[in-house]
């Protein structure tokens, strides 16, 4: 994708873990001219056994206010940032940064300031190396009082602070309110600050660059190995994320979408591989049948049976409502002639059982309330199904043939994906058959 304006590159923890790690990012930045806006997160983590800066300044920030001595896990966060500037051969100094920081803490400026500083020091030392402006969040990404997230607010103050700036790092994961306070998106939000700056800067391309190859057909803790999802449209990347595929933060797709930016998810330890394009439509050679497999455990579903609730207006509205009143969203709502069944997570249900049976009570009279707290959703996802026969066989016999009891079956109303329950203990088998049988 050479050739290209405006790219806005994302960098994620792994990515800027150590000094190593932010040679091989100056590498890639000065490989395209187009790279000119740089969102960095906090350093990741080096090793397994490593901690991520983000984790010590929450705790940091606890221990500081609770009194309890907070002196060593400060240390350790002061040397993640002393080691990365010496070993690039840096004259920066962050002390003053730190002695400011540490005052807050006092202070009790709240947690979200404190995980904030992360992304906010490592963007400091990569524009510094980078030779590019250093561009804080705070007073440009903006959030109300309460801490939600104002996107055209954002979007207003962003592209007048960028207008004249050719070459920028933007910290990743923070704003502000209009009292100067600090919030923070939820955790994995560097994510979402790339792609409104790609948004505000009308970006061609939003580049997310990684610790992973791209998108994965499936999860490599079930399927070993599996198949790299080379390219697929935003809806389908909604599918996968939300039913757990987790390598973008959830939020980061809509910014982009809106504009219709492509997102690409690159490897910073091997950016000779191709990685997974996300965009607005797949070329029809492109196309495979299915994109990709991902599910959750940990479901529960009620149904509800009563004699012609077909036939009774307003039926549903009342289901709905009984829902609506106890503040529960849910997953799937399958229903056949006189039944209904809504499914929601297993931890939700459990927190609020008796209120939603007494809502439901009241509000449906049923005939028949049923509870089956094993369920695991799988969903295989794929634009390309509508246009190939014999999928939903393919999916069926695969798992009949592993034995899997299938519990429910719900068929997106656009075909771009189908979600099957299957009991808990099940849930892997069920992966692995539908993975060999359509991958
Ligand atoms: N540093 C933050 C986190 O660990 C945000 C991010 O990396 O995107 O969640």
């Amino acid at each position: 994708m050479a050739g290209l304006n405006i790219k806005v590159a994302k960098f994620g923890g792994s990515s800027l873990a150590d000094a190593g790690q932010f040679r091989k990012v100056k590498r890639i930045v000065e490989a395209d001219p187009a790279r000119r806006y740089i969102v960095p997160s906090a350093p990741g983590k080096r090793s397994r056994e490593d901690e991520k800066v983000t984790d010590l300044l929450y705790c940091c920030y606890e221990e500081a206010r609770h009194h309890r001595n907070y002196s060593g896990t400060l240390h350790k966060i002061k040397r993640r940032y002393q080691e990365i500037i010496e070993d690039l051969g840096l004259v920066l100094s962050l002390e003053a940064e730190f002695q400011k920081i540490e005052r807050a803490f006092l202070e009790n400026a709240g947690s979200e300031y404190a995980a904030s500083r992360g992304e906010y020091l490592n963007g400091m030392i990569l524009a510094d190396y980078l030779g590019y402006q250093f561009v804080d969040a705070a007073g440009i990404v903006r959030f109300s009082k309460e801490g939600k997230f104002e996107d055209e607010r954002t979007n207003f103050f962003l592209r007048d602070r960028l207008a004249g700036i050719e070459r920028a790092v933007i910290p990743g994961f923070y704003g502000s309110d209009d009292a100067g306070n600090i919030h923070t998106f939820s955790r994995g939000g560097s994510d979402v600050t790339g792609a409104i700056v790609a948004r505000a800067v009308h970006a061609d391309l939003y580049e997310n660059w990684t610790d992973v190859p791209g998108f994965l057909l499936t999860d490599p803790q079930i399927v070993e190995h599996p198949k790299k999802i080379d390219v697929m449209t935003y809806g389908e990347l909604r599918e996968l994320s939300y039913r757990g595929a987790s390598v973008l933060h959830e939020e980061a797709v809509f910014p982009v979408r809106r504009e219709g930016i492509s997102i690409h998810i690159r490897n910073t330890n091997h950016p000779e591989e191709t990685g997974t394009l996300i965009c607005s439509r797949v070329k029809p050679e492109d196309m495979v049948p299915i994109t990709g497999i991902a599910g959750k455990k940990h479901f529960t579903a009620i149904s509800i049976a009563k004699n012609r609730m077909n036939a009774q207006a307003g039926f549903c509205k009342n289901l709905l409502e009984a829902f609506e009143e106890n503040d529960i969203t849910f997953e799937h709502l399958p229903s056949g002639i006189d039944t209904i069944s809504v499914i929601l997570p297993q931890e939700e249900y459990e927190r609020k059982e008796e209120r939603i049976m007494s809502s439901l009570q009241r509000r449906l009279r049923p005939d028949k309330i049923e509870v089956d707290d094993d369920m695991a959703l799988v969903t295989v996802v794929g634009k390309g199904m509508r246009s190939v026969s014999g999928i939903a066989a393919r999916f069926f016999t695969a798992l009949g043939q592993a034995e899997v009891n299938i519990k429910m079956i719900d068929m997106g109303s656009n075909e771009v994906n189908c979600t099957i329950g299957v009991s808990n203990q099940d849930f892997e088998a069920a992966v692995r058959a539908l993975y060999d049988a359509l991958a």
